[in-house]
Protein backbone atom coordinates (compact mmCIF):
# COMPACT_ATOMS: atom_id res chain seq x y z
CA UNK A 1 0.00 0.00 0.00
CA UNK A 2 1.21 3.83 -1.10
CA UNK A 3 1.78 6.04 1.61
CA UNK A 4 -1.98 8.00 2.56
CA UNK A 5 -0.71 11.10 1.13
CA UNK A 6 0.41 9.48 -1.83
CA UNK A 7 -3.02 7.85 -2.03
CA UNK A 8 -4.47 11.25 -1.69
CA UNK A 9 -2.82 12.74 -4.37
CA UNK A 10 -3.14 9.89 -6.52
CA UNK A 11 -6.82 10.50 -6.35
CA UNK A 12 -7.10 14.24 -6.56
CA UNK A 13 -4.80 14.26 -9.67
CA UNK A 14 -6.72 11.57 -11.44
CA UNK A 15 -10.04 13.83 -10.70
CA UNK A 16 -8.17 16.69 -12.31
CA UNK A 17 -8.16 15.31 -16.02
CA UNK A 18 -11.86 13.86 -15.85
CA UNK A 19 -14.68 15.59 -17.22
CA UNK A 20 -17.81 16.75 -16.14
CA UNK A 21 -20.26 13.22 -16.13
CA UNK A 22 -17.30 10.22 -15.26
CA UNK A 23 -17.38 8.67 -12.11
CA UNK A 24 -14.11 7.52 -10.63
CA UNK A 25 -14.40 4.27 -8.99
CA UNK A 26 -11.30 3.77 -6.97
CA UNK A 27 -11.20 -0.01 -6.82
CA UNK A 28 -9.53 -1.02 -3.58
CA UNK A 29 -9.34 -4.63 -3.83
CA UNK A 30 -6.14 -6.49 -2.08
CA UNK A 31 -6.03 -2.83 -0.20
CA UNK A 32 -6.86 -2.40 3.47
CA UNK A 33 -9.67 -0.50 4.94
CA UNK A 34 -6.59 2.12 5.58
CA UNK A 35 -6.22 2.63 2.06
CA UNK A 36 -9.99 3.24 1.67
CA UNK A 37 -9.76 5.72 4.27
CA UNK A 38 -7.27 7.77 2.50
CA UNK A 39 -9.16 7.80 -0.37
CA UNK A 40 -12.13 8.78 1.72
CA UNK A 41 -10.55 11.56 3.09
CA UNK A 42 -9.69 12.83 -0.72
CA UNK A 43 -13.37 13.19 -1.40
CA UNK A 44 -13.59 9.74 -2.69
CA UNK A 45 -17.11 7.75 -2.11
CA UNK A 46 -17.34 5.51 -4.96
CA UNK A 47 -15.45 2.03 -4.37
CA UNK A 48 -15.06 -1.25 -6.22
CA UNK A 49 -14.71 -4.80 -4.83
CA UNK A 50 -14.37 -7.85 -6.79
CA UNK A 51 -14.81 -10.17 -3.69
CA UNK A 52 -18.12 -10.51 -2.36
CA UNK A 53 -17.17 -11.05 1.29
CA UNK A 54 -14.46 -8.83 1.51
CA UNK A 55 -17.10 -6.02 -0.04
CA UNK A 56 -19.40 -6.90 2.60
CA UNK A 57 -16.43 -6.56 5.61
CA UNK A 58 -15.06 -3.07 4.44
CA UNK A 59 -18.78 -2.19 4.08
CA UNK A 60 -19.36 -3.06 7.88
CA UNK A 61 -16.00 -1.32 8.98
CA UNK A 62 -15.91 1.80 6.75
CA UNK A 63 -18.24 4.88 6.66
CA UNK A 64 -21.91 4.51 5.31
CA UNK A 65 -21.81 6.78 2.63
CA UNK A 66 -19.77 4.90 0.78
CA UNK A 67 -21.26 3.81 -2.48
CA UNK A 68 -19.64 0.26 -3.21
CA UNK A 69 -19.51 -1.17 -6.61
CA UNK A 70 -19.34 -5.20 -7.19
CA UNK A 71 -16.66 -5.64 -10.28
CA UNK A 72 -15.67 -8.87 -10.02
CA UNK A 73 -17.47 -12.60 -11.07
CA UNK A 74 -20.25 -12.91 -9.31
CA UNK A 75 -21.64 -16.32 -7.99
CA UNK A 76 -25.01 -17.02 -6.89
CA UNK A 77 -24.37 -18.12 -3.79
CA UNK A 78 -22.20 -14.79 -2.68
CA UNK A 79 -25.07 -12.74 -3.44
CA UNK A 80 -26.33 -12.50 -0.30
CA UNK A 81 -23.12 -11.05 0.86
CA UNK A 82 -23.80 -7.91 -0.57
CA UNK A 83 -28.09 -7.39 -2.44
CA UNK A 84 -28.75 -5.51 0.78
CA UNK A 85 -26.65 -2.60 0.10
CA UNK A 86 -24.34 -2.47 -2.77
CA UNK A 87 -24.97 0.59 -5.17
CA UNK A 88 -24.03 -0.90 -8.70
CA UNK A 89 -23.48 -4.38 -9.73
CA UNK A 90 -21.04 -4.19 -12.87
CA UNK A 91 -20.92 -7.61 -13.84
CA UNK A 92 -24.07 -9.12 -14.92
CA UNK A 93 -23.19 -12.20 -17.36
CA UNK A 94 -25.83 -14.21 -18.13
CA UNK A 95 -29.74 -14.38 -17.56
CA UNK A 96 -29.45 -16.68 -14.60
CA UNK A 97 -27.70 -14.26 -12.51
CA UNK A 98 -30.12 -11.49 -12.94
CA UNK A 99 -33.20 -13.71 -12.17
CA UNK A 100 -30.48 -14.51 -8.69
CA UNK A 101 -29.98 -11.08 -8.24
CA UNK A 102 -33.61 -10.02 -8.67
CA UNK A 103 -34.80 -12.64 -6.15
CA UNK A 104 -32.33 -11.16 -3.37
CA UNK A 105 -33.85 -7.97 -4.40
CA UNK A 106 -37.61 -8.99 -3.38
CA UNK A 107 -35.88 -10.44 -0.10
CA UNK A 108 -34.27 -7.09 0.19
CA UNK A 109 -36.85 -4.95 -0.22
CA UNK A 110 -35.04 -3.27 -3.24
CA UNK A 111 -34.79 -2.62 -6.98
CA UNK A 112 -31.07 -3.65 -7.57
CA UNK A 113 -29.16 -1.47 -10.07
CA UNK A 114 -26.94 -3.34 -12.58
CA UNK A 115 -24.81 -3.36 -15.65
CA UNK A 116 -24.63 -6.31 -18.47
CA UNK A 117 -20.94 -6.94 -19.13
CA UNK A 118 -19.84 -7.63 -22.55
CA UNK A 119 -17.05 -10.04 -23.36
CA UNK A 120 -15.49 -7.58 -26.06
CA UNK A 121 -11.30 -8.97 -24.88
CA UNK A 122 -9.35 -11.02 -27.42
CA UNK A 123 -8.75 -13.28 -24.19
CA UNK A 124 -10.75 -16.63 -24.10
CA UNK A 125 -10.78 -16.13 -20.03
CA UNK A 126 -13.11 -12.69 -19.87
CA UNK A 127 -16.51 -13.63 -18.46
CA UNK A 128 -19.34 -11.63 -20.19
CA UNK A 129 -22.17 -11.62 -22.75
CA UNK A 130 -20.57 -11.61 -26.67
CA UNK A 131 -23.00 -8.78 -27.98
CA UNK A 132 -25.09 -11.03 -29.95
CA UNK A 133 -26.31 -12.86 -26.92
CA UNK A 134 -27.00 -9.29 -25.04
CA UNK A 135 -29.10 -8.69 -27.76
CA UNK A 136 -30.80 -11.71 -27.90
CA UNK A 137 -31.57 -11.96 -23.93
CA UNK A 138 -32.78 -8.00 -24.09
CA UNK A 139 -34.91 -8.74 -27.37
CA UNK A 140 -36.46 -11.93 -25.11
CA UNK A 141 -37.94 -9.12 -22.91
CA UNK A 142 -38.33 -11.81 -20.25
CA UNK A 143 -36.12 -9.17 -18.60
CA UNK A 144 -38.39 -7.06 -17.88
CA UNK A 145 -40.86 -9.24 -15.41
CA UNK A 146 -37.75 -8.72 -13.06
CA UNK A 147 -38.85 -6.04 -10.88
CA UNK A 148 -36.13 -6.25 -8.23
CA UNK A 149 -33.61 -5.41 -10.77
CA UNK A 150 -32.84 -2.44 -12.64
CA UNK A 151 -30.27 -2.20 -16.13
CA UNK A 152 -28.78 0.74 -15.82
CA UNK A 153 -26.03 0.26 -18.40
CA UNK A 154 -23.15 -1.69 -19.74
CA UNK A 155 -19.66 -3.05 -18.54
CA UNK A 156 -16.64 -3.79 -20.30
CA UNK A 157 -13.04 -4.87 -20.01
CA UNK A 158 -10.58 -3.87 -23.11
CA UNK A 159 -7.92 -6.58 -24.14
CA UNK A 160 -5.13 -6.80 -21.62
CA UNK A 161 -2.36 -5.10 -24.95
CA UNK A 162 -0.29 -2.09 -25.55
CA UNK A 163 -1.74 -2.02 -29.27
CA UNK A 164 -3.73 1.55 -28.26
CA UNK A 165 -5.80 1.06 -31.98
CA UNK A 166 -6.65 -2.08 -31.07
CA UNK A 167 -8.31 -1.19 -27.26
CA UNK A 168 -10.37 2.21 -29.00
CA UNK A 169 -12.27 -0.49 -30.96
CA UNK A 170 -13.31 -2.38 -28.54
CA UNK A 171 -14.43 0.60 -26.43
CA UNK A 172 -16.35 2.22 -29.44
CA UNK A 173 -17.97 -1.68 -30.81
CA UNK A 174 -19.47 -0.96 -26.67
CA UNK A 175 -20.35 2.43 -26.87
CA UNK A 176 -22.32 1.41 -30.40
CA UNK A 177 -23.64 -1.36 -28.45
CA UNK A 178 -25.10 0.58 -25.74
CA UNK A 179 -26.47 3.72 -28.15
CA UNK A 180 -28.03 0.31 -30.01
CA UNK A 181 -29.89 -1.46 -26.92
CA UNK A 182 -30.65 2.02 -25.97
CA UNK A 183 -32.59 2.99 -28.62
CA UNK A 184 -34.42 -0.64 -29.18
CA UNK A 185 -35.05 -1.22 -25.33
CA UNK A 186 -34.76 1.80 -22.81
CA UNK A 187 -35.19 4.78 -25.21
CA UNK A 188 -37.88 6.20 -22.18
CA UNK A 189 -35.71 4.65 -19.58
CA UNK A 190 -33.79 7.67 -18.46
CA UNK A 191 -31.56 5.16 -15.81
CA UNK A 192 -29.82 3.29 -18.76
CA UNK A 193 -27.06 5.75 -18.71
CA UNK A 194 -23.87 3.99 -17.58
CA UNK A 195 -20.96 2.75 -19.99
CA UNK A 196 -18.99 1.30 -16.98
CA UNK A 197 -15.15 0.88 -19.45
CA UNK A 198 -11.51 1.73 -18.31
CA UNK A 199 -9.33 0.96 -15.80
CA UNK A 200 -5.31 2.37 -14.60
CA UNK A 201 -3.58 1.80 -18.13
CA UNK A 202 -6.96 2.26 -20.76
CA UNK A 203 -9.31 4.72 -19.17
CA UNK A 204 -8.46 7.59 -21.43
CA UNK A 205 -9.39 5.84 -24.43
CA UNK A 206 -12.29 4.30 -22.60
CA UNK A 207 -13.73 8.08 -22.38
CA UNK A 208 -13.31 9.07 -25.46
CA UNK A 209 -15.43 6.20 -26.43
CA UNK A 210 -18.27 7.56 -23.75
CA UNK A 211 -17.39 5.89 -20.87
CA UNK A 212 -19.14 7.06 -17.84
CA UNK A 213 -17.70 5.16 -15.14
CA UNK A 214 -13.75 4.29 -14.87
CA UNK A 215 -12.59 1.94 -12.68
CA UNK A 216 -8.99 2.97 -11.40
CA UNK A 217 -6.89 0.27 -8.85
CA UNK A 218 -3.56 0.52 -8.73
CA UNK A 219 -2.77 3.96 -10.38
CA UNK A 220 -4.82 5.03 -7.34
CA UNK A 221 -3.15 2.66 -4.88
CA UNK A 222 -0.67 0.50 -5.32
CA UNK A 223 3.26 1.29 -5.19
C1 LIG B 1 -8.94 -4.90 -10.80
C2 LIG B 1 -9.97 -4.39 -11.71
C3 LIG B 1 -9.95 -3.05 -12.14
C4 LIG B 1 -8.82 -2.09 -11.79
O1 LIG B 1 -7.69 -2.40 -12.51
P1 LIG B 1 -6.35 -1.50 -12.42
O2 LIG B 1 -5.57 -1.90 -13.62
O3 LIG B 1 -5.70 -1.85 -11.13
O4 LIG B 1 -6.78 -0.07 -12.48
C5 LIG B 1 -10.98 -2.63 -12.96
N1 LIG B 1 -11.98 -3.46 -13.33
C6 LIG B 1 -12.03 -4.74 -12.94
C7 LIG B 1 -13.16 -5.60 -13.39
C8 LIG B 1 -11.02 -5.24 -12.13
O5 LIG B 1 -11.08 -6.54 -11.75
Amino acid sequence: MKDKELIKRSIEEIRATLPVGVTLIAVSKYHPAEAIEAAYEAGQRDFGESKAQDLKAKHELLAKDIRWHFIGHLQSNKIKYIAPFIHLIHSIDSFRLLEEVNRHGAKNGRRIPCLLQIHIAQEESKFGFTPDECLEMLAGEQWRTLENVEIRGLMCMASNTDDREQIATEFSAVQELFKKIKARHFSDDKKFSIISAGMSDDYPIAINHGSTHIRVGSSIFAE
